[in-house]
């Protein structure tokens, strides 16, 4: 029998699969690409080649529980646990309504996972309140792509990535934050002479660098820019007039917002020459296959869906998708956070991309379920800054997060952790301790993590993977769907809650998904074990096959005509413009070795020695102004808080814009926390705060 445990990796959204071999030594593990995914083919990046190393340290290995915040935490049973936990939601229940009962979960679940929370909180419970860190993520994706093509859903595949001539990059730096699809899409362009690679992005980054054109446009500009760029192939006639008539609607309304966009207007707005306007245009219209990918630059904003509405008026404008090569398609900022979609994993979503607010899917699902018709409610719960909203206010009784870090990912980090600081019961169920949330916990919940537990993920191409277990849980972690589960039955559900294994789990999940865009009905287990990983739609009685798929392919989308839409949009600018009091636009994101909040990342050696601090990247010219050196820290302030950062002058970084890294939280060092300045508006349409840009002041800071 091999001893090769074929797995997922547990970071990215690229899904890159892994084979995990046993290495000599006490729970030692040798990790390598798995050659056979057809997602990644073999290439891993330092995350996922390293992700074994993590899987001893600081490890949440039994429940604890302490009455408030300010005692320590003792080691208490399951049976204690499972008690204290179904006492808090039955008086929540009793004392504020089911509404006071909140789950923030994560990307990192598996579907499993997600499906059963589903199952609990909207099904048997008959609250929404399930959001997860997806609404920090991808839910401006969502949401665009419901208005344009009538449902969620990535038409694309990564073989495109293969096939494009022009590729146009907005709003991630895929080099370093998706490395393997960034390896893939390079390879395609540096080999074909013809091919282009637009990049969009305020700063010089890794993707930028390997660029044909790099439009390093003023932060907030994008929709300006996307408009400019359709109003020149309009007016050059480079749209196709076929794909509009036969496969599109409201394309007047576009037209005539177009007419406000002339190249001149757009690029002073945008900060970039009109020539660098009209060369991007020239790629777009002269290639035949143009593909755009994009990530949290264009979602993390409270204009996030409008921005990525801009991006599909371009596809929809010129015909570009619905065709191998071509086509908007967002690069999933999480393992799962396409599984948690499936599988309903937002506080307006229910299992099967159906949506709490329509009659027809809540009765469907609660017929399903088996649960009496009228107990989904028919409004949406609370998105994750309501819930933080909702400890403000003691409206919240239980605030139950699982395998994410709110008290550094979420914007305004200050009111966040005073938000937690009131919280009547907050549970936190995770594989590792310490972290940054788990100081604001009652009730400590361990978790089987990777490799400790099966279930599925699906990555950014629709490609479900099964990831196996295969090695037992460290000390009395559980899986978090059998967490779920056990609560549910101590409640009351015992017939909804009958899984015996993750594989009964996503038997059901995937019979929930019949006839929907993601149609998961004929994939279980045994298949994926057997064939390997498979992209959705997958029918019952479907052949597992390597071939890649991609949506809409017939022009038949998703909206109730089977029309795309176009869907104009204005800017409205940043949320928070700057102003004489702050005059810097402070930007956030990624770097290559780590991972979110660190909970993994900063516990490996390797990772934390390529990066070892957070730094803020400032251009020499502001430096210069400031009176500040390579050697200094800058203090920098928002009007929500303040961090302190060593400077890293580099010209990558537009004068008059400032950028942080995002992973450091108080467990790694002090006062380097990007959220403490950033701005919780949220979109209109997604809920998606605007964790981007902000507006802050600069200071040389002395330690004392
Ligand atoms: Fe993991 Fe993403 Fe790196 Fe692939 S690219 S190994 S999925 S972190």
């Amino acid at each position: 029998m091999s001893d090769v445990n074929k797995t997922l990796c547990p970071y990215c959204g690229v899904g890159c699969g892994l084979d995990a071999v046993p290495a000599k030594g006490v729970d030692q593990w040798r990790i390598s690409g798995d050659r056979q995914h057809p997602s990644s083919q073999g290439m891993v990046c330092v995350k996922g080649a390293t992700v074994a190393e993590s899987l001893g340290k600081d490890r949440l290995i039994y429940p604890h529980f302490r009455q408030h915040l300010d005692a320590e935490f003792e080691r208490i049973s399951w049976e204690q646990a499972y008690d204290l936990l179904t006492t808090k939601i039955r008086q929540t229940i009793q004392n504020l309504g089911v509404n006071g009962v909140c789950m923030y979960g994560s990307g990192q679940l598996q579907t499993e996972d997600y499906y059963v929370a589903q199952k609990l909180l909207k099904g048997c419970l008959g609250t929404n309140n399930f959001d997860t860190n997806s609404r920090l993520c991808m839910s401006s994706a969502v949401s665009a792509y419901k208005l344009s093509f009538g449902s969620d859903g990535p038409p694309c595949c990564y073989d495109d990535l293969d096939l494009t001539d022009c590729a146009f990059v907005i709003g991630t730096n895929t080099a370093e934050c998706h490395p393997i699809i960034f390896n893939r899409l390079n390879k395609q362009i540096k080999q074909n002479a013809k091919a282009k690679l637009i990049v969009v992005d305020p700063r010089r980054t890794k993707t930028a660098e390997a660029a044909t054109l790099h439009l390093a446009i003023e932060p907030g500009t994008d929709i300006t820019l996307l408009n400019g760029i359709g109003y020149l192939l309009w007016q050059w006639g480079k749209i196709d007039h076929d794909f509009i008539k036969t496969a599109t609607n409201n394309s007047e309304s576009y037209l005539e917002l177009l007419t406000h966009y002339p190249p001149e207007k757009v690029a002073e707005i945008c900060g970039i020459t009109p020539q660098e306007l009209e060369a991007a245009a020239i790629y777009w219209a002269e290639s035949n296959n143009v593909l755009s990918l994009w990530s949290m630059g264009l979602n993390q904003s409270s204009e996030g869906t409008a921005k990525i509405c801009s991006l599909i008026n371009l596809h929809l404008l010129t015909g570009q998708m619905s065709k191998p090569g071509a086509g908007p398609f967002s690069l999933t900022g999480q393992p799962n956070a396409m599984g948690g979609r499936e599988a309903g994993g937002l506080a307006n979503l229910l299992p099967g991309y159906r949506s709490v607010a329509n009659d027809g899917d809540r009765r469907a699902v609660e017929q399903f379920w088996q649960i009496p018709a009228g107990r989904i409610a028919d409004q949406p719960g609370l998105t994750a800054w309501e819930m933080i909203l909702g400890l403000e206010q003691r409206q919240v009784g239980v605030f139950w997060v699982a395998a994410t870090n709110p008290a550094v990912s979420l914007p305004d980090l200050n009111r966040v952790k005073a938000a937690l600081r009131n919280s009547l019961f907050t549970v936190v169920q995770d594989a590792y301790y310490p972290t940054e949330t788990a100081a604001f916990a009652h009730l400590l919940l361990p978790a089987a993590q990777w490799s400790e537990k099966t279930g599925t993920m699906t990555n950014s191409e629709r490609r479900v993977t099964l990831c196996q277990q295969f090695r037992s849980p460290m000390g009395e972690a559980k899986a978090d769907w059998e967490i779920f589960a056990e609560v549910g039955k101590r409640l009351g559900f015992t017939e909804q809650f009958t899984f015996q294994t993750a594989a009964d789990v996503y038997q059901e999940f995937s019979q929930l998904t019949g006839d929907r865009l993601c149609d998961l009905s004929g994939l279980n287990h045994e298949i994926l074990a057997e064939f390997g990983p498979q992209q959705w739609p997958f029918l019952t009685g479907a052949k597992p096959t390597t071939d890649s798929k991609r949506l809409y392919l017939d022009r038949q989308f998703s909206s109730s005509d089977n029309r795309a839409l176009f869907q104009p949009f204005h800017s409205n600018g940043l949320a928070e413009p700057p102003d004489p009091d702050y005059p810097f636009i402070l930007t956030t994101g990624r770097l290559y070795g780590h991972w979110h909040t660190q909970t993994r990342t900063g516990r490996i050696d390797k990772i934390t020695k390529m990066h070892p601090q957070a730094f803020l990247e400032i251009h020499p010219r502001d430096a210069d102004q400031l009176g500040i050196t390579a050697e200094d820290f800058i203090e920098v302030i928002s009007r929500r808080g303040t961090a302190r950062l060593p400077a890293k002058i580099t010209t990558a970084i537009r004068a008059g814009t400032v950028f942080v890294p995002m992973h450091w939280g108080a467990l790694w060092g002090h006062a380097t926390e990007a959220n403490a300045l950033t701005h919780p508006e949220a979109c209109p349409f997604s809920g998606e705060p605007e964790l981007k840009a902000c507006a802050v002041k600069l200071s040389r800071f002395v330690p004392d």
